[in-house]
């Protein structure tokens, strides 16, 4: 049937079109935010509990309040370069937050979660990754993610069962146009580059282009957020069926170099963009991409919108809007 969710990160990029799926679905989401990175406009598909994480009551009164029957876990602080230079700010955000949600599920007797996790857990990468490869995350951001996988993981002792995603890059837009991606500030490729396009941003800098790849620039897979977002309802529905704890990869297993998606970008709009080559940014590899193959057995995902030229007409029409009118 269908299920009352607390949706942590409810009003950030990923969250909010999750809620907007769960909402199609028949589900009721309720947003939980710290509108540190987070959007009031987003919040549209259900009510929403303002707190933060780091503050137990306020978790716990959102549990007395909503009596969720699950939880999506999305809140957390994910800028790789700001983990390196603030890794406090990921260690106590990340992971001391988890465990307050964590508690508070163990407390109100709430025993299943699907937890938004990262490939960063993996680290260094080559060729198709799977979820058998080693963990060894190379930042911050990534070890702590990995802490909360392993602390969920032992919190199945007390109940909890959780379907965990790894993924790597995330882009596009709600193809309704109501909702999509938007940070301050700006750090990912794709709404850099349309903001280049749209003559918003003086131009696009590539971070390096000699790296071992055909076009000497990164290569990285690209899901659409949609499909992100379906494949959290499916877990979601997975565990309330009763299938049990799972942790799964999600991409295309298609690679996308920076130079590739200047050019989709470039046909999709019609427009030029005004490029620069500089130097590379620390912490890149060259390739990252992931199969959605073990996520397609298990609960019959697979993606349905993550062409490139899908995803960057849906941001870009997502664009056109105003963003929120921000
Ligand atoms: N990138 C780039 N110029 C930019 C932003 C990103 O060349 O202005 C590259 C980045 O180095 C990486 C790819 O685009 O190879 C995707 O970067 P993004 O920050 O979007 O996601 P990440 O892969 O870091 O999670």
């Amino acid at each position: 049937g269908c299920a009352t969710v607390l949706v942590t990160g409810g009003a950030g990029y990923i969250g909010a079109h999750a809620c907007k799926l769960l909402k199609e679905a028949g589900h009721r989401p309720v947003v939980f935010d710290n509108f540190r990175t987070g959007w009031r406009e987003a919040v549209r598909f259900g009510p929403l509990t303002e707190g933060d994480l780091l503050d137990p009551a306020a978790v716990r009164s959102a549990f007395d309040r909503f009596r969720p029957d699950a939880v999506m876990h999305f809140a957390a602080l994910s800028d790789v370069g700001e983990s390196m230079e603030r890794p406090e700010l990921y260690w106590r955000n990340n992971v001391v937050g988890s465990m307050n949600l964590l508690d508070a599920m163990t407390a109100t007797g709430v025993g299943r979660l699907v937890f938004s996790s990262t490939c960063a857990t993996y680290g260094e990468a080559r060729g198709e990754l799977t979820e058998s490869h080693p963990q060894n995350p190379i930042n911050a951001y990534g070890r702590s993610k990995l802490a909360v996988e392993r602390m969920i993981g032992d919190y199945a002792a007390l109940g909890i069962e959780t379907v965990s995603f790894r993924y790597f890059n995330v882009a596009g837009a709600d193809p309704a146009a109501e909702i999509g991606e938007h940070h301050e500030p700006e750090t990912h490729l794709v709404p850099l580059l349309l903001d280049a396009i749209a003559g918003d941003r003086p131009e696009i800098v590539i971070n390096g282009d000699d790296y071992e790849t055909p076009d000497g620039t990164c290569i990285r897979d690209y899901l659409h957020v949609t499909d992100l977002a379906g494949a959290h309802v499916l877990g979601l529905r997975h565990l309330l069926d009763g299938g049990g704890s799972l942790t799964l990869n999600l991409g295309t297993g298609r690679g996308f170099s920076v130079r590739e998606v200047i050019e989709a970008a470039e046909r999709t709009t019609g427009r030029t963009a005004p490029v620069r080559v500089g130097p590379r940014r620390p912490g890149d590899t060259p390739r990252l991409v992931c199969s959605g193959a073990a996520a397609h057995a298990a609960l019959g995902w697979r993606p349905v919108r993550s062409t490139m030229t899908e995803m960057i007409a849906d941001a870009w029409a997502w664009r056109a809007t105003g963003r929120f009118n921000a």
